[in-house]
């Protein structure tokens, strides 16, 4: 489950839609029939249709929703929706089956520790129905807002990206002393965690941030079960674009699984106690060598 809005602003965001706590909207190019109802109706001037197709301009925008509830294709479409708590938990109850004794529901984002009083509500009442509770988190809150959760879930996934503060805040928009004192916090109180680190080309993926942040799982003697290494796909290029924004990721490739291999080994060697450290994701197909 996704919730809107993010104090991060990551470059290389495979979210941006739960970036803005306002819902925006998308425009979906294969059902719009260029009727320009969008573009007659919107109060403030900002919808324009060219050849291109359907451009918003994002600084005339009041995100009024009149394109969207105008749309006779269902080409103008919103980025989330207002819920209550209690009608998600109806909703989320009727899979239990589905989510087995060992799944359950993740938070994610967005952060959802900017809704922390609705999201410790909801995960409280999917507890107390037996559903486990898995918060996906960047950890950029003040640690009141990681405590509500804390007594209603069952694991934290939590990102470490960059160790170094300058370049924490240069990739991401913010500092990141509060996120490494939150995860201290976390790891103390005992809770369950997976440190997850996305490797980014160009931003994250250098032997120097892998082993200064093993470093400091170390250090700060954090108890993880497991640290994932994330491989860095392109996968949102195809969002980006319907979104009209730009992504200086692009066109980046894969990573080669030799590289994610050489990133576990460091990570495991400058950690040095045992750990499960490992890689995820898809990387580029290998060529083979006779
Ligand atoms: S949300 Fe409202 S202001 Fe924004 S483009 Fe649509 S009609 Fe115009
Ligand atoms: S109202 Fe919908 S279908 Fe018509 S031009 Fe706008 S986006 Fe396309």
């Amino acid at each position: 489950m996704f919730f809107k809005g993010c104090p991060l602003h990551c470059r290389w965001c495979h979210n941006p839609e739960s970036i803005p706590s306002a819902f925006g909207k998308e425009w979906i190019k294969q059902n719009c029939i260029a009727c320009g109802a969008c573009a007659e109706h919107c109060p403030e001037g900002a919808v324009r249709l060219s050849d291109q197709g359907v451009e918003v301009d994002p600084e005339r925008c009041l995100e009024c929703g009149t394109c969207v509830e105008g749309c006779p294709a269902d080409a103008m479409k919103p980025l989330g929706k207002e819920r209550s708590v209690e009608s998600l938990h109806k909703e989320l109850v009727r899979d239990k089956a589905y989510f087995g004794a060992e799944g359950g529901v993740t938070f994610s984002g967005g952060e959802v520790l900017m809704q922390a009083d609705e999201a410790a509500r909801l995960a409280a009442l999917l507890k107390g129905s037996g559903i486990g509770v898995a918060i996906d988190t960047a950890g950029f809150a003040p640690w009141d807002a990681v405590a509500k959760l804390v007594p209603h879930s069952d694991l934290f996934l939590y990102d470490m990206k960059l160790d170094d503060e300058e370049r924490h805040r240069a990739f991401t928009g913010a500092p990141n002393a509060l996120i490494k004192e939150n995860l201290v916090r976390l790891s103390d109180l005992g809770m369950r965690l997976w440190i997850r680190t996305p490797v980014i080309p160009g931003a994250t993926d250098d032997i120097d941030n892998i082993t200064a942040i093993a470093a400091f799982l170390r250090d700060r003697d954090i108890k993880f079960e497991r640290w994932e290494l994330c491989a860095f796909n392109n996968l949102a290029k195809d969002k980006y674009a319907r979104l009209g924004l730009d992504w200086p990721f692009r066109d980046a490739p894969l990573m080669k699984k030799a590289a994610l291999d050489a990133f576990v080994a460091a990570a495991a060697a400058s950690y040095g106690k045992p750990a499960k450290i490992l890689w995820t994701g898809m990387t580029q197909r290998e060529e083979h060598h006779e």
